[in-house]
């Protein structure tokens, strides 16, 4: 079944139970300063879930374009290492306002799963919140799922899974204690069960959240009951795939296909030669331009704060990993044609604005390419000295001049078994702030004008890279 097909069914099975299909929001968005891009389908209906707003139906499908790369819910270290993640991916959901709960919602799941999809009952897992045990009755008693494969998350397995049955859209919003089903794609992946210490292996994927909508949190963490109990799920759609075409990584499935394909060619006419079509890299940038094209299309451009900074990142990652495979001029905007060929149906955006997006990620390429060379040598050099930590003032250097963001220089570390020290990148910039203002005051003080390189400091955002140990990626 291919993507389109998967999207469409699931949409119409849940018309057919009463659902309104809504259209998709956009990655950006529009009113919530707490949000930094739409990371679920339940984003454009939070007032809705609070009691603020009101709407003509009570439940409600979508197919939402989702962006998961900075903030609560960041997934781009995990790019291009795991089968499972993207920035940027489809997120199929139901919704119920104040309509079912739990019952009805996993009843539909298991509806959806076994008898449309025809997913074998046996490969199915599902976990609850620890103390849930309405969730584990139905599955149990209503549903009928064994005992064995039924994992209570929280219970036993100390602080690292103990909130992962507990969704949150971010540090306030609506939330509430969820239901996950899983996929055992085989003994032949590595990876525990769900709950259990190995449990970070690829075998065992996670493909659908059911979360029951029961409280909003606020600034100051506490709890306020939602005016009615609500359902919000996500699942998905390139998991999905994967699982329906037999295939074992997002990456294989139809919607990647052509586009890692281009991404290969587009490499090598700037120079890469003989690029292998399975390395990691390919997947990145097949991920990446999707998660900038969205990103451009929904009106943001690369720049030096706050979402620009976010694209920025993005971009520049992905034209690393093409100068890694021996692109030495721009490539990456010339996929915004095979991702248009392969999503402007289902997004009529990207075949809309295609024009724009190319021209806005090729200028951010060309600007890219004027430094990266340079940038590469200084780092080469870093690393040739066999330090296993990068020092913070290398990487300020790297980001300050050359336009390395820091999660950039992180991840050609990584591949070398390198850490980078993100405290001491945070001193250097400190201390070039600090001097950059004493300079002013230096110039004010004998009535020159500031003419210096202008290093404001527009706010930080922590995004905490588990895997490079960065402590923090500034957003200057
Ligand atoms: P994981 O534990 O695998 O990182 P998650 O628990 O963070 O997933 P949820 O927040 O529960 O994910 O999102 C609902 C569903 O969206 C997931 O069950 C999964 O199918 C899908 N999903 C989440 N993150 C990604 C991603 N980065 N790329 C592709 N699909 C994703
Ligand atoms: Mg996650
Ligand atoms: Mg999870
Ligand atoms: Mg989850």
């Amino acid at each position: 079944m291919k993507a389109s097909e998967i999207r469409s069914t699931f949409l119409k099975f849940f018309e057919s139970k009463g659902h309104t299909i809504v259209p998709s929001s956009p990655v950006v968005p529009g009113d919530d300063p707490t949000l930094l891009f739409t990371n679920a389908g339940m984003n454009q209906f939070k007032d809705v879930f609070l009691g603020f707003d009101k709407r003509p139906y009570t439940r409600a499908t979508t197919s939402q374009k989702c962006i998961r790369a900075g903030g609560k819910h960041n997934d781009l270290e995990n790019v291009g290492y795991t089968a499972r993640h993207h920035t940027f991916f489809e997120m199929l959901g139901n919704f119920s306002f104040g309509d079912y709960f739990k019952k009805d919602a996993i009843s539909f799941a298991w509806e959806l799963l076994t008898e449309h999809f025809k997913l074998p009952k046996d490969k199915l897992w599902a976990t609850v919140y620890a103390e849930d045990d309405e969730a584990y009755d139905i599955w149990l008693k209503v549903i009928g799922l064994p005992a064995e494969r039924i994992v209570r998350i929280g219970d036993n397995k100390g602080a690292r899974y103990a909130s992962d049955n507990f969704w949150m859209m971010g540090d306030t919003g609506p939330c509430g204690p969820c239901s996950e089903i899983f996929y055992d794609h085989g003994p032949d992946v590595a990876g525990g069960p769900p709950g259990s210490p190995e449990q970070d292996g690829d075998r065992y994927i996670e493909i659908w959240n059911n979360v029951f909508m029961q409280f909003n949190r606020t600034e100051d963490g506490t709890m306020h009951r939602l005016p009615k109990p609500s359902v919000d799920t996500g699942m998905g759609l390139e998991r999905l795939a994967a699982v329906l075409q037999h295939v074992h990584s997002n990456y294989e499935i139809d919607l990647f296909v052509n586009l890692l394909a281009a991404a290969r060619s587009a490499v090598e006419a700037a120079g890469g030669q003989d690029v292998d079509a399975e390395s990691p890299s390919l997947k990145v940038i097949a991920d990446h331009i999707r998660a900038c094209a969205f990103t451009v299309a929904d009106g943001i451009i690369p720049g030096n704060e706050g979402r620009g900074y976010v694209l920025r990142r993005i971009a520049r990652r992905a034209i690393r990993h093409g100068y890694k495979l021996g692109a030495r001029k721009p490539f990456f905007h010339t996929l915004v044609e095979a991702l248009a060929v392969e999503m402007g149906e289902a997004y009529p955006e990207l075949r809309r604005d295609k024009l724009r997006i190319t021209e806005v990620l090729k200028a951010e390429e060309e600007r890219f390419f004027q430094t990266i060379a340079h940038g590469m040598e200084i780092l080469e050099g870093a690393l040739a000295s066999g330090a296993t930590v990068i020092d913070g003032e290398t990487a300020f250097k790297l980001h300050d001049t050359f336009g390395f963001p820091l999660d950039l220089t992180a991840d050609v570390c990584r591949e070398r078994g390198v850490t980078v020290d993100g405290a001491g990148f945070d001193a250097a910039m400190q201390r070039q702030r600090e001097q950059a203002r004493s300079k002013a005051k230096f110039k004010m003080a004998q009535g020159l004008a500031y003419d210096g390189e202008a290093t404001t400091f527009h706010g930080y955002e922590h995004l905490v890279c588990e895997h490079a140990k960065v402590s923090a990626i500034y957003v200057d």
